[in-house]
Formats: structure tokens, C-alpha cells, sequence
């Protein structure tokens, strides 16, 4: 057999093999690296998500909380790992922005992943501690503009929705203020309700339960219309800051490479776990709705990245904020 002829039956094999190895995808746990705290606002969908995931595929979705520098250490930590469909990522908005808000990243955002789809957006909330002394978002607004040098602003690093959204409230009152950041806006949360920083935006899937239960202030929330769930809410714009929208949508990413086998069946049971009553149901009474089936894709995740990242590009440059 020539040399040709022995390369291409090996390549034969191989591809036969990998099919066959991806045929039985998944055998094992599959770990779903959360960028930012457990018990915070994209920890909550990942989980609901992951649940519901774990019982189309027949294996546990583990979560696992990869905090820090505004999501980016656990995205690099997908980034290098294995790419074998074990190893997924559950991240929002915050992959697009950090593409430009890091000049350095220890990963390429655009080659460093293959993608599974979109999960979800969510609103934002622009909250406070409870006895903080604005009634409402044009009280805060003079507020914080005569107390710039005292009032903080929780946020879950730079790169994180919080983050984003609070550069821009800072930029629409021109007005910068101090900002305070965690691992996620999970222990944000727990440090507002114990009233050590001031104001903090946040997505309803962290922010619900505490305005409901009255344990924290609520200004406004930063979709188009009001939400079902808080009827009496204003929408930013409606309480005065014009143009004032934010919509956290999250994705499920795989290291670049992983095997279409194993990203087809994540993505099936994505679409499957996004038509889960238990999912439907938890997600409305936080605020939000699953994505259509026809965003559960591959190709409408990569397009919103690359959409996102050319539509935050402008914006963070004119800001002139950067991470590094
Ligand atoms: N809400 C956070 C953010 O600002 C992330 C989190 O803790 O889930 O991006």
C-alpha cells in the first residue's frame, strides 16, 4: 500500500472512531463553569438550565463557580480545556464586552469557542440598600451627583453585566462614581442587604426575590416595557434616563474543537431544557424568559457574539474604560 493510501485508511479509522466514541456522548459528568459566584444571577440560570439538561442527556451537569476579573478567568478556563464536550461554559453579555474592555485576555474570544446557543435575556434592576434616601431614579440621579465621592456602586468586576451597566448610568448622568468589585454580584447582593455599598444594577434573576421581599430598593428595571412581575416599576426610561436599555442575554460555549456530536446533543437538550415547565415557570417568576428554540443554535449564539462584540466596540472605546 502506498504511503497516500496508508494515511487515508488511517484517517478513515480515526474519523469512524471518533464517530463511534461520540455515539454514546455523554458517559460521564459534564462540568458547566459558571464565570462568576454561585448563588448570583447567572448561577441561577445555569443551574435551572443545567437540571434540566442533565435529564435528556442522562448524565449530571455539574456546576462549577469560576469567579473573578469580571468573568473572564472562567471563560479562559473553558478556553483551555480539554475539548471533549465535557467541559461547557454558561456566560452573558460579558463575553462580548470583555473582548474589547481587556486588551489582554488569556484567550481569543472569537477562536477560542464553539457554541452550543442562547439560553435567555434578562432585564436589569437599578436597586439599592433599602434605607438608602432617594424615593425614586431622579431623586438617586441628584443624589449621586452631589455625593460622587461617597456613594459606591457594587458591581462583579469589569466585564460583568454589572459593570456594564453601571459605566453606563455613570456615563448618562456623567458622572463617575466609586465602584466596589466582587466575585459576582451574588456576595454584592449579600453586602447590600447589609447595607455596606450603596446602589448596584443587577439582572431580576438575583434581584426578584429581595424587591419583592421589600429587602432592598428598586428604581428601575432596564427593559423596553415594564415587567409582569413588577408592575409598578419603571422602566428606565420612563423614570427619566432616555435610551437607557440593557438586555443580559447568556450563552453555553465549548472549548473550540469539541466534536459536532457532542455540541449537537448539548444543544438538542438546551432546546428541550428551554420548553421545561419547571424552567419556564422559575424563569418568568424571576423576570425573564427563555430563549426562542430558534436561538438554541449554534450559529445564533456565534452571530450574537460577533454582533455584540461590534456593537460594544464604540461604546467602551468612547468610555475610554479599560481593564488593563
Ligand atoms: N450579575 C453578575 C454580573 O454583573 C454576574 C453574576 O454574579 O452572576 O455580570
Amino acid at each position: 500500500m502506498s504511503l497516500f493510501r496508508t494515511l487515508l485508511a488511517a484517517t478513515a479509522l480515526a474519523a469512524a472512531f471518533a464517530t463511534t466514541a461520540y455515539a454514546d456522548y455523554p458517559e460521564r459528568t459534564i462540568t458547566m463553569v459558571v464565570p462568576f459566584s454561585a448563588g448570583g444571577p447567572t448561577d441561577t440560570v445555569a443551574r435551572l438550565v443545567a437540571e434540566s439538561m442533565s435529564k435528556d442527556l442522562g448524565q449530571q451537569i455539574v456546576v462549577e463557580n469560576v469567579g473573578g476579573a469580571g468573568g473572564t478567568l472562567g471563560a479562559g478556563r473553558v478556553a483551555s480545556a480539554d475539548a471533549d464536550g465535557y467541559t461547557v461554559l454558561l456566560h452573558h453579555i460579558g463575553m462580548a464586552t470583555s473582548a474589547t474592555l481587556y486588551r489582554k485576555l488569556a484567550y481569543d474570544t472569537l477562536n477560542a469557542f464553539d457554541y452550543v446557543g442562547l439560553v435567555t435575556e434578562v432585564p436589569m434592576t437599578i436597586v439599592a440598600r433599602k434605607d438608602f434616601e432617594p424615593a425614586d431614579l431622579k431623586g438617586l440621579i441628584d443624589y449621586v451627583k452631589a455625593n460622587k465621592d461617597t456613594v459606591t456602586v457594587a458591581n462583579a468586576g469589569i466585564g460583568a453585566a454589572s459593570h456594564l451597566c453601571g459605566m453606563l448610568f455613570m456615563s448618562a448622568i456623567e458622572t463617575p462614581l466609586v465602584t466596589v468589585p466582587y466575585k459576582g454580584t451574588g456576595p454584592a447582593m449579600t453586602d447590600l442587604l447589609g447595607g455596606q455599598v450603596d446602589i448596584m444594577c443587577d439582572q431580576t434573576t438575583n434581584t426578584t426575590k429581595q424587591i419583592q421581599g421589600g429587602t432592598i430598593k428598586a428604581y428601575a428595571v432596564t427593559s423596553p416595557e415594564r415587567l409582569a412581575i413588577f408592575p409598578d416599576l419603571p422602566t428606565a426610561a420612563e423614570a427619566g434616563l432616555k435610551d437607557f436599555q440593557v438586555g443580559i442575554w447568556h450563552g453555553i460555549y465549548v472549548p473550540k474543537g469539541t466534536p459536532a456530536e457532542a455540541t449537537d446533543k448539548l444543544s438538542a437538550a438546551l432546546k428541550k431544557a428551554l420548553k421545561d415547565e419547571n424552567v419556564v415557570s422559575r424563569f418568568a417568576e424571576l423576570g425573564t424568559a427563555p430563549s426562542p428554540e430558534a436561538d438554541a443554535t449554534p450559529a445564533a449564539l456565534k452571530a450574537k457574539l460577533e454582533s455584540e462584540i461590534a456593537r460594544w466596540k464604540p461604546v467602551i472605546e468612547a468610555a475610554g474604560q479599560y481593564a488593563d
